[in-house]
């Protein structure tokens, strides 16, 4: 039975599940009634944006009166120069979550197929569908892509692909060398999507240069955001790094003032501030070795983590254990809609939050203080 209003949706979305956002912190404090509730639950950054930032965010305030530049210029300019690209191969986004609409929007017709990782961001069969595509889903095979399979699933109707990279939610990466096989399978008339949201966290000698695919003409686009190691999110801004050509069809669908003006005079200082996303990334990496500790004390296993979050299996109902948790003052991500009905995903805090953390663990799950 559908409702009135829902007989005159488009057909597309009424299959849609509405997204879930992570539960806000003042929320979890007005229903049980406790403070200094913390939020592990949405893979932000627990430091907020530095000095610098905040000064360039003061300082744009004066110019609130007029629309942001609608072409993103100084920091188009900016990005292009740190990646070696021409600025006619940047696209600016509202998040990079925009930017995933945007490709959808520009490449896919309706009846074309996207290949979509499982379990994985929940977004991209989301907008495929509300786009009229048809979801392709391919399992993840122990916690990671399967590259193979997603090749696999290639068929004539293949538009696009989305690789993850680190993946959320298991913070796994796809190597270098398994990303060169892949892309030697991939066709030419299909676009693949890397969603590089977490790179700052998982660069190493094994992660891909996917942007060498983008300058060699390959059909790809590389996502990046401002949301995670730049402390951002709350500004929306992200981008895509593609040939010029492609970016120039997505402009014609972009709002023309889809970035506002607060979030690039951030993001231009957080691109010249590279101090702090490094100490955000030391952080972090300290943050995972203390929580595998805890969680190996607890006897439980994990998947280790190349960003700042970590999927965590408490070997018991993860709707239960987070319910406890929020009792306690901590939210994380129960992994039940993604059929992992033991799993959490936990987004890496400040020391402070990864203690509180740990000792809500612990007295949840019934094991004495260490
Ligand atoms: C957090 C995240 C993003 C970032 O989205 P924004 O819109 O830039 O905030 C993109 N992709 C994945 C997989 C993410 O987890």
């Amino acid at each position: 039975m559908h409702t009135q209003w829902e007989s005159l949706a488009n057909d597309h979305i009424l299959g849609i599940a509405p997204y879930e956002p992570g539960k806000p912190i003042e929320e979890l404090e007005r229903e049980f009634g406790i403070h200094d509730a913390i939020k592990l639950a949405s893979n932000e950054n627990p430091l907020p944006p530095s000095d610098r930032v905040r000064e360039a965010i003061m300082a744009a305030i004066t110019t609130l009166n007029r629309y942001p530049d609608g072409s993103g210029f100084y920091l188009r300019q900016a990005i292009a120069k740190k990646h070696g690209v021409g600025q006619e191969q940047v696209v600016l986004g509202n998040g990079s979550n925009e930017l995933i609409e945007l490709v959808v929007r520009t490449f896919l017709r309706p009846g074309d197929e996207a290949v979509v990782p499982h379990p994985s961001f929940v977004v991209y069969p989301m907008i495929v569908q509300a786009a009229g595509g048809i979801r392709v889903m391919v399992m993840l095979k122990d916690y990671r892509l399967d590259l193979d399979a997603m090749a696999r699933a290639i068929t004539p109707l293949t538009k696009i692909m989305f690789v993850a990279n680190p993946n959320n939610p298991t913070a796994t990466i796809v190597t270098a060398s398994e990303v060169e096989q892949f892309m030697s399978r991939v066709p030419e008339r299909c676009v693949v999507v890397f969603d590089e949201a977490y790179i700052e966290f998982a660069l190493g000698p094994d992660f891909p240069e996917t942007l060498n695919y983008v300058k060699q003409g390959r059909r790809v686009v590389v996502l990046r955001t401002f949301s995670k190691a730049a402390s951002l999110a709350g500004l929306r801004v992200g981008y895509g790094i593609a040939d010029g050509d492609a970016i120039a069809l997505m402009n014609r669908i972009r709002q023309p003032f889809n970035v506002n003006s607060l979030a690039q005079a951030a993001a231009l200082a957080a691109l010249e501030d590279e101090g702090h996303a490094l100490e955000c990334v030391r952080m972090i990496e300290a943050g995972r070795h203390f929580l595998y500790e805890e969680f190996k004390t607890l006897g439980l296993k994990y998947v280790p983590s190349r960003a700042n979050f970590v999927l965590l299996d408490v070997g018991r109902s993860a709707a239960d254990v987070y319910q406890k948790l929020l009792q306690q003052g901590v939210i994380v991500r129960p992994m039940t809609p993604f059929g992992m009905e033991t799993a959490l995903r936990i987004s890496i805090g400040t020391p402070e939050e990864n203690r509180k953390l740990a000792k809500a663990l612990r007295t949840v799950l019934g094991k004495k203080p260490a």
